[in-house]
């Protein structure tokens, strides 16, 4: 697929026009170094130290234990820096060329780079990188594609989709009419047959693929093939895999989906965000469906920091990263399974691991809090083709994506694997070695705990 690299040439039409309607405001250099940024931890902790002393609390909390929260990753300092820049203070609705602010020329450059980024690192004709969160994005793309009341199929929640795939609690299950997929469950994987079968007999108008917990790649060619034959189009919502996509440890659904839907702050490693990737003809839709239709200004201090996460992630450190989150997740699985855990589909191919604690008579809720109490940070999750409750619906989730971040390798996830199997069975003890384990692996070296 070709790789155009300027998100001005598929923007509104309207951006041409405005470049060349206010020559003026176009500056010939950016400006003299100003000096320091003014992001300034010392000046929050004299004004609010009420603020600054949660702010250090958290700061402290994460670098004291294992941080397993698939969805969680540390970005870099580089990241954070933007974050905390005076971009914050910039209103810039519309686009690059099209705003209807003016002061835009320096975002507007910030914007452009960080959309060629996005769309050369993912092999994309169109990147929107304003979306505010993953599910901003998720709703921009139903919004480009989709009318209310249409029929979308997607995986059901109990199954692993996510809210924006159809729960009666979100936008998505109310203006829309959700059909659900699942899994086999006796290998646990994607069952294509029965997405078909479906597809066939509710001709939705999209096909939703993507998922919070499911730990294998999906067929992305296959649900490509099911898409054409019943007229459907295809949305692969990966939030989850689209950094281990960046580093070419998952394959990427840019080929196959008319929209790719993502966060940027999973194993991507950047800031909180969303972000859209599509072919040119429907650039124009898909840009629109984000600005008027369902935000307004973009938050440029964010887009300025994606801009950085892209960056990180077109370089050889971050592929051999993203590879090694996967062979961390496949050991912490295997460790998982040694501990008499039920690992859901046998292993995995991502980031996530997702396992079934009834063997050791627990469910998800009680192993979180005694995991927590170990200074092991996880999530529970719900678990397919469980029998019905009083028998435990849900189990554990966790990710390898922060964890490989610090530095931790195959020997710290046989040794997460163990304080977790000590942790769910309640021995005493864990919090201190979870907190040794952690000490050795700052996530930010070099920063002390006064958090400058
Ligand atoms: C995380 C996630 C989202 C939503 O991202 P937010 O930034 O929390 O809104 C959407 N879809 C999937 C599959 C996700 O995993």
């Amino acid at each position: 697929m070709p790789v155009t690299t300027s998100h001005r040439t598929e923007s509104a039409a309207a951006a041409a026009a405005a470049d060349t309607a206010r020559p003026d405001d176009v500056p010939e250099r950016p400006p003299a170094d100003p000096g320091a940024p003014p992001a300034d931890f010392g000046a929050l902790r004299r004004q609010d130290p009420e603020i600054a002393d949660l702010v250090l609390a958290e700061t402290a909390r994460q670098a004291a234990g294992i941080q397993l929260v698939a969805a969680e990753n540390f970005t870099s300092p580089a990241v954070l820096a933007v974050l905390g820049s005076p971009l914050a203070n910039k209103y810039a609705e519309g686009y690059p060329g099209a705003r209807h602010h003016g002061g835009c020329e320096l975002v507007d450059m910030t914007e452009r780079l960080a959309a060629e980024r996005a769309a050369a690192l993912f092999g994309a004709e169109h990147a929107n990188v304003q979306p505010h969160s993953g599910s901003a994005a998720v709703l921009a793309a139903y919004a480009a594609l989709l009318r209310p009341g249409d029929t979308v199929l997607a995986m059901a929640l109990p199954q692993g989709g996510h809210l924006t795939h159809g729960s009666r609690a979100n936008f998505s299950g109310r203006w829309f009419d959700f059909i659900g997929y699942g899994t086999d469950p006796a290998t646990g994987l994607i069952d294509y047959a029965q997405v078909r079968d479906l597809a066939r007999a509710h001709r939705p108008k999209a096909i939703v693929c993507g998922s919070i917990s499911h730990p294998r790649h999906p067929d992305y060619a296959a649900f490509r093939e099911i898409a054409d034959e019943t007229g459907a189009c295809l949305i692969a919502d990966a939030a989850h895999p689209m950094g281990l996509i960046a580093g070419g440890a998952a394959p990427s659904p840019v080929p196959y989906a008319d929209v790719v839907c993502a966060t940027t702050h999973k194993v991507l490693r950047g800031p909180r965000g969303g972000l859209l990737l599509c072919g040119a003809g429907l650039a124009e839709r898909i840009d629109r469906a984000v600005f008027p239709f369902s935000q307004g200004g973009a938050q440029m201090h964010t887009v300025a920091a994606k801009a950085v996460a892209f960056g990180e992630a077109a370089t050889d450190a971050f592929r051999s990263y993203a590879h090694q989150v996967v062979a961390n997740a496949r050991v912490l699985a295997g460790g998982l399974a040694r501990q008499g855990l039920e690992v859901t589909t046998g292993g995995t191919d991502t980031h996530l691991v997702t396992a079934d604690v009834a063997g050791l008579r627990l469910d998800g809720r009680t192993a979180r809090g005694r995991c927590a109490a170990a200074g092991l940070v996880l999530d529970t999750c719900a678990l397919p083709h469980r029998p019905p409750p009083p028998a435990p619906t849900t189990g554990i989730r966790l990710g390898t994506a922060a964890v490989t971040t610090q530095g931790m390798r195959e020997p710290e996830m046989e040794r997460i694997a163990e304080l977790l199997g000590a942790a769910l069975r309640g021995r005493p003890g864990g919090r201190e070695a979870a907190a040794e384990l952690a000490g050795a692996f700052p996530p930010y070296p070099g920063v002390g705990p006064s958090g400058q």
